[in-house]
Formats: structure tokens, C-alpha cells, sequence
């Protein structure tokens, strides 16, 4: 399914191999393909599909429009005006915050948390917390590629997961 991913060794730094999606999502097909797959895998579970900065918008945006949900967008620090939740997680190397606007939820929204990579768990986990903490609980979380071996699945394994694609 993800054939026209890329993978680049050394970025965004020495030692990470990073898998762009963005050629798969490129492709009409494919991209419908990831959307009608995750929009099956939580049929009729979820209300508010939220995006995780920045890949995961992309996702987020067709997923709630396919199926006439509310979009949320949990963005980087900074980036949202007013009132804001923040969580901060731990990055290989230093932190990293994520914050969410509490009145982009309204009260008991069944969120669906989507991403394109799954590599620790970190953004996830930051972002089902900011979920909880606004008054919303967490649907479920859908990646489309899984990076095996870095702990993910494991940091996620309080809320219901589906990935498309698994590789070590
Ligand atoms: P994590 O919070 O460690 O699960 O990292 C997931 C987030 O970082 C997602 O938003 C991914 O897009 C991005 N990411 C982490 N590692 C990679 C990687 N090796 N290739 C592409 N994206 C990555």
C-alpha cells in the first residue's frame, strides 16, 4: 500500500530514517484507500477526529469531512491563539509540546486521534491526555505506518489502535 513512500536516512538529524508518506498520500487511490481504511477500522465510534500536527491534518481533514465529523487540530506550541491546553512529552533528544484549543471539543466528544507515523507513542499520548483534559475521551488512535521496536504500540496500549502498515 505504501509503495510510493520515501525513506531518507539522516533526517531531520544524523541517525533518524525518516519514512515520508507524503508521495503515498500523492496518490489519488492510495490516499483513498488509507481514508476509507480508517474510517472503517472506528465506524460509528467516533464524533471528532483529530489531526496531529503536521501530517497528521492531512489525514484528520478527509477523514472528518468522508464522514461528517468535527475537526480538531492539535498543533505545536505557539501556533494556536486564546485559551489552550499544552502537554509537553519527551523527544530522542530534549521535549517537545503540543497544544489544543479546549473549545475545539465540545463536552464528551468521542475523539479519533489521527497520525501519519507511529515511532514512540510520545505525540499520541500528549494528544489523548489533551483530549481528556478538555472534557472529551479518546475514541481511538489510527496510524497509517508503525516503526516496530521503538515502544509505540506500548505507550498507546490504554486506547483501541489500529495501524495500516507494520515494518521494523
Ligand atoms: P512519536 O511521537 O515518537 O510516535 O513520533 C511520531 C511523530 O513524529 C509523527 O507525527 C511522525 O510524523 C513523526 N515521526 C517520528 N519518527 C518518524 C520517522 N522515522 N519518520 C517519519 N516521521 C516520524
Amino acid at each position: 500500500m505504501l509503495e510510493q513512500s520515501e525513506t531518507i536516512p539522516d533526517f531531520p538529524k544524523p541517525g533518524i530514517v525518516f519514512r515520508d508518506l507524503t508521495p503515498a498520500f500523492a496518490d489519488p487511490e492510495t490516499f483513498r484507500a488509507v481514508i476509507d481504511d480508517l474510517s472503517a477500522a472506528f465506524a460509528g465510534t467516533f464524533d471528532a477526529v483529530a489531526g496531529v500536527e503536521a501530517r497528521g491534518f492531512l489525514l484528520a481533514s478527509a477523514l472528518a469531512y468522508s464522514t461528517s465529523t468535527h475537526l480538531v487540530a492539535v498543533r505545536k506550541a505557539g501556533k494556536l491563539p486564546g485559551e489552550v491546553l499544552s502537554e509537553e512529552y519527551a523527544l530522542e533528544y530534549g521535549t517537545a509540546t503540543l497544544q489544543l484549543k479546549p473549545s475545539s471539543l465540545r463536552a464528551g466528544a468521542r475523539v479519533l486521534i489521527v497520525d501519519d507515523v507511529l515511532a514512540t507513542g510520545g505525540s499520541c499520548r500528549a494528544t489523548a491526555r489533551l483530549i481528556e483534559r478538555a472534557g472529551g475521551t479518546v475514541a481511538g488512535i489510527g496510524l497509517v505506518l508503525e516503526l516496530t521496536g521503538l515502544g509505540g504500540r506500548q505507550a498507546l496500549s490504554h486506547y483501541p489502535l489500529h495501524v495500516l502498515v507494520s515494518e521494523p
